[in-house]
């Protein structure tokens, strides 16, 4: 096999970044926007020893669960891996997904999987944030989108058929704005020109909106415009800057300036109310999100006595749910204003069983057990992709508490640490994936352990 080869496949199987997986003379071959059971003409682009990739160049015969992406940028855009694949198809790729991760890197048998949550309505707008990168196209015009996949070209797409349609009209405003004002998209490659990202949030249950312009400096010229300018959308509740003059892939700095509002947008999940920052974590996917937490406290099996902890808990989302049917919750974030954030939504919510600390879990966790020695009843965990830091579960181990509920959103790094976990004397009762990101190949789980006597 070389480089522009033509080849016709079937595609057998998909790969983790749902990439369709086929083999001709015996190579195996990666063809990107390829379906399993499409039967495919492609053309190599890439020569590994063992392998290669494949671009599709048509689909001869189509696999049953084939269906055409509305999105009209669903290929080049390559945020959405499985928009070709119809819903009930992507489901069963990322439940498989997660058993065979369990299954391989954590070398469980016999898992108590359950059935995949998938959403009930429409699989699509269901993001209430977006981060739009600006650019600018071949004729020079201002645009904002996304980058091509697996580069930092910028694609126009103001309509993601992910998020709310009323990011189309937000995103008019800001380019408006920066057209009238003369103010450049910032340039990768030169560090050149002021905005860089347009970040988008919207409160699903309160419809209260959230604009960030990212820039490589500290001041936007007529920025007095740009907020009469999105006042007119109806919802927009504050507007601010964020300051991120590195030369990073890192979106957001670390200083926020605002310039309208209160700082943050407030929001609903189930009956819980939370005030949102733009440095916050907060999941994206709203409807899904109530089912998530809803695992997270079944999962607890909380009486109203026990002592809880809820790491990575961001703006205390999962704690405030767990705090009304616990005796007291600690959550430990290490980003500041998430925790400003935490504080104020565990006053709002009158919670005050709460306590929340600024700094790592695996910093925090360990200094409070040395210093006081309490135990905990149950142990809450929701890490980024990367997983839990070995100091941390080796904690957590010491602790004894006797269910530990582990939220992930990588089920590769999931398995490495209930391995650990169970290693350390834990059992897992329950699996539950939750599909927290349609269209992609990401996939949310909800753990239950339990100690063994
Ligand atoms: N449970 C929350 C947040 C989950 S996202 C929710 O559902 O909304 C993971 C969070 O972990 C983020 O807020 C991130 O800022 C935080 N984080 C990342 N590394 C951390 C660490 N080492 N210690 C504590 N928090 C960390």
């Amino acid at each position: 096999m070389q480089k522009n080869d033509l080849f016709r496949m079937i595609v057998e199987d998909m790969s983790e970044e749902g990439e369709g997986i086929g083999h001709v003379d015996g190579h195996t071959l990666f063809v990107k926007d390829a379906v399993i059971g499409d039967e495919i003409e492609g053309k190599v682009i890439k020569e590994k020893k063992t392998y290669a990739y494949g671009r599709l160049m048509q689909v001869v015969s189509p696999s049953k669960d084939r269906v055409t992406p509305p999105c009209p940028v669903a290929a080049p855009c390559g945020g959405c891996q499985l928009q070709a694949m119809n819903y009930k198809a992507q489901l069963a790729f990322k439940e498989k997904k997660v058993r065979a991760h369990l299954e391989r890197l954590g070398h469980f048998t016999d898992l108590p999987m359950e059935p995949i949550l998938g959403m009930e309505g429409e699989p699509f707008r269901y993001r209430n944030k977006a981060q739009y990168p600006l650019g600018r196209d071949r004729d020079g015009k201002l645009i904002a989108g996304f980058y091509a996949g697996r580069t930092h070209q910028v694609i126009s797409c103001g309509d993601c058929l992910l998020g709310p349609a009323i990011n189309q009209k937000i995103l008019d405003s800001v380019l408006s704005f920066m057209e009238n004002c003369r103010i450049e998209p910032y340039e990768e490659t030169t560090g050149k020109g002021l905005v860089r990202h347009i970040l988008i949030r919207e409160g699903f249950a309160t419809g209260e909106i959230m604009v960030c312009l990212v820039i490589n400096g500290r001041k936007l010229p007529f920025a007095e415009k740009l907020v009469e300018a999105l006042l007119a959308i109806p919802g927009m509740a504050s507007i601010s800057l964020n300051v991120n003059r590195k030369n990073t892939n890192v979106i957001l700095g670390d200083e926020i300036i605002n310039l309208y509002g209160p700082g943050y947008i407030t929001d609903r999940i189930g009956d819980v109310s939370y005030q949102i920052s733009p440095l916050s974590f907060y999941q994206v996917n709203p409807a899904q999100t109530v089912h998530l937490y809803g695992k997270a406290l079944e999962f607890a099996g909380l009486t109203g006595t026990e002592t809880v902890w809820d790491l990575y808990c961001g703006i205390g989302t999962i704690s405030l749910f767990l705090a009304r049917q616990a005796g007291k919750v600690y959550g430990v974030e290490i980003i500041p204003a998430a925790i400003e954030n935490a504080k104020a939504n565990a006053a709002l919510n009158g919670c005050a069983n709460t306590e929340f600390f600024v700094g790592k879990a695996e910093d925090v966790l360990p200094e409070h057990f040395r210093q006081t020695g309490e135990r905990a009843d149950v142990i809450v965990v929701d890490p980024p992709r990367k997983g839990c830091d070995k100091v941390l579960l080796d904690t957590m181990l010491a602790m004894q508490p006797s269910r530990i509920v582990y939220v992930s959103c990588d089920s590769a790094t999931l398995a490495r640490d209930l391995r650990i976990l169970c290693d350390g004397g834990y059992e897992i009762e329950r699996v539950q994936p939750v599909d927290m990101f349609p269209m992609t190949v990401h996939c949310e789980s909800c753990v239950r352990l339990v100690r063994m006597k």
